[in-house]
């Protein structure tokens, strides 16, 4: 089955959020549009099928909103990666830089099996921080993350350099 990659723009740009200079990507208008939305989650069912992945990973919280209906689709587990203190312990956590300050994410180890093949899904793809410590959490998990798959990067901010050699799916990209 061929990925379909184009997928119908919903992008809306705000500029100065969530800080003066920045052009904020709201993705919120493709989610209302359920012809976009539903190409959007069989790409990444798609992507995930052809990379032999055992489950999907959704970062919170709009990676949830991908991650989740992608998984359903193509029949696979749906592992969700946390923002600090949501869940009880046991958990993983990881540390990792903002352009101000740091944030934290944290993955449940019981909901996760050691040897499978994971798809990580996020809505965005900026400077690869949050997908970084996403993948190292995983891999700390025991599982192999097969790569990285986004609605949209951002290739200017190249966020792919620090997902190393970690394979990256875009379904549209901003140069
Ligand atoms: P990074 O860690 O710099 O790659 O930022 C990626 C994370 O921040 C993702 O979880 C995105 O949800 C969020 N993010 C960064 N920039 C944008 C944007 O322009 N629109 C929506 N989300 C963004």
């Amino acid at each position: 089955e061929e990925v379909e990659r184009t997928v119908v723009a919903g992008f809306r740009d705000v500029p100065d959020f969530p800080r003066p200079g920045v052009v904020f990507k709201d993705i919120t208008p493709l989610l209302a549009d359920p012809v976009a939305f539903g190409r959007v989650t069989g790409a990444l069912a798609a992507v995930a099928r052809e990379a032999g992945a055992t489950a999907v990973a959704g970062i919170e919280a709009r990676g949830f909103v991908l991650a989740a209906p992608a998984a359903e689709r193509a029949g696979l587990a749906f592992w969700p990666v946390r923002k600090a203190g949501k869940l009880p312990p046991p958990v993983l956590r990881r540390d990792y830089a903002l352009e101000y300050g740091t944030a934290s994410l944290e993955l449940a180890a019981s909901a996760v099996r050691p040897g499978e093949r994971v798809l990580l899904v996020d809505d965005v793809l900026a400077t690869g921080g949050t997908a970084r410590a996403a993948c190292e959490l995983l891999e700390e998990a025991g599982t192999e993350v097969v790569g990285l798959a986004v609605l949209l990067e951002l290739a200017f901010l190249h966020g792919r350099r620090a997902l190393g050699g970690r394979a990256v799916v875009a379904l549209h990209a901003q140069d």
